[in-house]
C-alpha cells in the first residue's frame, strides 16, 4: 500500500521513463547493460592526447617504416561510444538531474579505475626507480570548464568521482584551486619532490602524500581537456596515471584492455 503510494507519488514527480525514451522504468534493461559494459581503452582515437615519440625521415635500420610514431600521454577508459542510448544517459545525468544514474555509472567505471590503480602500483623499470611504492591514486573530477572549481556535491563529475571512490576505496579529491597556477620545479629533482615543493593551487592530499591522479570525466572527444588537466597537474608535480570517462566520441576499431 505504502509502496504503491510512493510509486504513484514519485511517478508524478519523475516520469517513469528511461533516458532512452522507453517507458515503465527509470532505466531499461538495454541501458542498464550499456552501463554494465566492460570499459575499453580509447586513448588511441583521442588525437589531443597523442604525443610524438619518434620521427623517421627514412625507414629505420630495424625495418621500421618512415613516419611518425605516437604514443598516448595517458590511458583513457570509457564505457562506450557517445551516441544513441549512452548519449541519452549521459545527457540525462548531466542536465536532467537523474542522480539515480550516478551509482550505476560508478559501478561500470569502478573496474577501470581499479585496473588503472593497479597498473600505477606496478614497479617502475626505468633507470631511476622510486624506492617507496606510490600511494593509491586519487580520483580527481575534471571541472566542467578548466579554471573553474569542482565542489563536493555540486558538480556531476564530482558526484561520479565520489561514487567511484565508494565502490573502489580509492580516495577522491576535488580541485580546490585552479589548474595552471602551480609552480614548476626548475630541475627534475625538484619536480620529483613535487608534493613538498608546490604551494597553493590544487589537491592538498595528493601533494602531501605524493599520490598520482586518475582523472574522472563525463565524455572524451579529442582528449584536449584531459591533456590540459594532466599537463596542468604535471606543472604542479602531480602525475596522472589515466582517465576514466563514461563515453567517448569515437571508439577504436578493436578492443584492447590494460
Ligand atoms: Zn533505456
Amino acid at each position: 500500500m505504502l509502496g504503491a503510494i510512493v510509486r504513484e507519488t514519485c511517478g508524478l514527480l519523475v516520469p517513469l521513463e528511461c533516458p532512452c525514451g522507453s517507458e515503465g522504468r527509470l532505466l531499461c534493461e538495454e541501458c542498464a547493460a550499456l552501463l554494465a559494459a566492460e570499459a575499453r581503452r580509447v586513448e588511441a582515437v583521442c588525437d589531443a592526447v597523442q604525443i610524438v615519440q619518434d620521427v623517421r625521415v627514412r625507414a629505420g635500420e630495424d625495418g621500421a617504416p618512415a613516419g611518425v610514431d605516437h604514443r598516448a600521454l595517458l590511458p583513457v577508459m570509457a564505457l562506450g561510444e557517445y551516441a544513441g542510448p549512452l548519449q541519452d544517459l549521459v545527457l540525462a545525468w548531466k542536465n536532467g538531474g537523474r542522480s539515480h544514474l550516478v551509482p550505476l555509472l560508478a559501478q561500470g567505471l569502478a573496474p577501470a579505475a581499479r585496473a588503472l590503480a593497479e597498473a600505477a602500483g606496478e614497479p617502475d623499470h626505468g633507470p631511476d626507480p622510486v624506492p617507496d611504492p606510490l600511494p593509491a591514486p586519487v580520483l580527481v573530477p575534471v571541472p566542467s570548464r578548466l579554471g573553474s572549481r569542482v565542489r563536493r556535491g555540486e558538480d556531476h563529475t564530482a558526484q561520479l568521482a565520489a561514487a567511484i571512490s565508494r565502490r573502489t576505496g580509492l580516495p577522491w579529491e576535488a580541485l580546490r584551486g585552479r589548474l595552471g597556477e602551480g609552480q614548476e620545479g626548475r630541475t627534475a629533482r625538484q619536480r620529483r619532490r613535487r608534493h613538498l615543493a608546490v604551494r597553493g593551487g590544487a589537491l592538498s592530499r595528493t601533494r602531501r602524500e605524493g599520490a598520482p591522479v586518475i582523472l574522472v570525466d563525463d565524455v572524451v572527444t579529442t582528449g584536449a581537456t584531459l591533456r590540459a588537466s594532466a599537463e596542468a597537474l604535471g606543472r604542479l608535480g602531480i602525475g596522472v596515471v589515466g582517465a576514466v570517462v563514461v563515453a567517448s566520441a569515437r571508439l577504436p576499431a578493436t578492443r584492447t584492455f590494460p
